[in-house]
């Protein structure tokens, strides 16, 4: 096809096509430019000189957007060769080529990579992106948490787009909490993921890819409908949870979990900060279960802060290897928890210092238990509830859990409990007061302390 050149430069328009080309052929041969600005009589400094000279046709090189054949400026002397562009579009033949051609193309690549991601990620956790038909009531308590907790969490846009990327904030006290409530909610298809940054990564296979990637750092949408019910409305009713059918039993478990997860943070938290390079394993997590069917988190931030300062001095004088110090941090802390309880003495918890509370935590402790602070000050395991409203069923349910028979368990029902003043659990079970100091026998005997 017909390939125009771009208009020759006016301070060269004295001169002839044949002028030009000889002036070029000079320059390329290594004439210094003073002399050919003062024989051509150009006006230019020396320096603006090169830009002066008209580029060429690049050989067999078309812009694959506008189709008409490319220019290459004239090689300087200085450096490698000039790179063909398009006279129409500005479009070069490099990978970081800036036309807007170029730029819409790695925009509609990225859709596609993200595209995929999303799909690839909603795949592994068995998202069926229909949306769910759920009675809101009528969730589990867990769900409802972590419902609440997610939105809480979650940036909302105009577009319902519930927006996780760049958040500094904590969802849970732990990554792995994180992931554990998310991928809940994932799996049980109350949310799907809608979109991700770009992954850096290409080389990892699908399976690697959905397994390494932060479920806390996503975009999501809410996978739910309610009949008769707007978006904005359901979006209310799980920020704001009904809590009027919470089971006491089903609140402190949930108590449970997130203390325990607020001792692995200030553990893992101290082990960072001493540059302990180790995690926490799963038996120091059981450790950690243990000390708080005693004790509260602030309690158990003491009994470690103790037990890990003595653990570092021997670190210091080489007594013990870093390894070492882990563990005897975490069975020394095991160990005055249960001095402390065998002595009946009573402890001043910590308080959680720089460790920011998580959104769950707040969540639970101020709207699910309706206690506030007294969440991180007050044992789990023990704490009596105001309106405890404890049935003989749950009493019974956990009886038969903690004995795994309905025959052992009667019988301890008619043996005298010396723990139990030498009554026998069964004579106490007509009255809410009697209902309930049987429960927290069966859940000290749930631990083993009592056997
Ligand atoms: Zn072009
Ligand atoms: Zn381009």
């Amino acid at each position: 096809m017909e390939q125009q050149l771009p208009p020759i430069s006016e301070k060269l328009a004295h001169l002839s096509s044949e002028q030009i080309e000889e002036l070029c052929q000079k320059y390329n041969d290594g004439e210094k430019i003073k002399i050919l600005i003062r024989d051509y009589n150009i006006d230019i400094h020396a320096s603006g000189f090169y830009n002066l000279l008209p580029p060429i046709l690049s050989e067999d090189e078309l812009c694959p957007y506008c189709n008409v054949q490319m220019l290459q400026n004239r090689p300087r002397r200085t450096s490698s060769v000039n790179k063909a562009y398009c006279p129409i579009c500005g479009h070069d033949n490099s990978d970081r080529c800036c036309c807007s051609s170029c730029e819409l193309e790695r925009q509609n690549q990225q859709r596609i990579i993200i595209e995929k991601s999303v799909e690839i990620l909603n795949n592994h956790y068995n998202v069926d992106t229909n949306k769910q038909t759920v009675v809101v009531q009528d969730l589990p308590l867990y769900d409802k948490l972590y419902l609440s907790a997610f939105l809480r969490y979650a940036n909302e846009d105009d577009s319902k787009t519930l927006d996780c990327r760049k958040l500094n904030q904590k969802l849970s006290p732990t990554k792995s909490f994180d992931h554990e409530i998310i991928s809940s909610l994932l799996k049980k298809s109350y949310i799907r993921i809608c979109g991700i940054d770009v992954p850096k990564s290409q080389s990892q296979n699908e399976e690697q890819f959905a397994e390494s990637t932060e479920l806390n750092k996503l975009c999501y949408q809410l996978n739910l409908q309610i009949d008769g019910q707007t978006d904005d409305e359901i979006y209310n009713q799980l920020f704001y949870p009904n809590l009027s059918n919470a089971e006491e039993v089903e609140l402190r478990d949930l108590w449970k979990r997130i203390a325990t997860e607020e001792c692995v943070e200030y553990v893992k938290f101290n082990f960072k900060r001493l540059r302990l390079k180790w995690d926490i394993l799963d038996i120091h997590k059981k450790h950690i279960d243990n000390i708080l069917m005693n004790f509260s988190v602030g309690q158990f931030f003491l009994f470690f802060h103790n037990s890990l300062k003595g653990a570092v001095l021997e670190l210091q004088v080489g007594k013990i290897t870093r390894i070492q110090c882990i563990h005897y941090s975490i069975k020394g802390a095991v160990f005055s928890a249960e001095r402390v309880n065998a002595s009946r003495r009573t402890i001043k918890p910590f308080h959680r210092f720089d460790l920011k509370q998580s959104i769950i935590s707040h969540l639970f402790y101020s709207v699910f238990l309706g206690i506030d602070k007294k969440g991180f000050y007050e044992c789990p395991n023990t704490y009596r509830f105001m309106n405890t409203g404890i049935s003989l069923k749950i009493v019974n349910e956990k009886g038969l859990l903690v004995f795994g028979s309905t025959k052992k368990y009667t019988k301890w029902l008619d043996e005298e409990c010396i723990r139990l003043g030498n009554i026998k659990p069964s004579e106490l079970l007509n009255n809410t007061e009697g209902l309930e100091e049987v429960f927290i026998m069966l859940l000290r005997l749930d631990t083993g302390l009592y056997c």
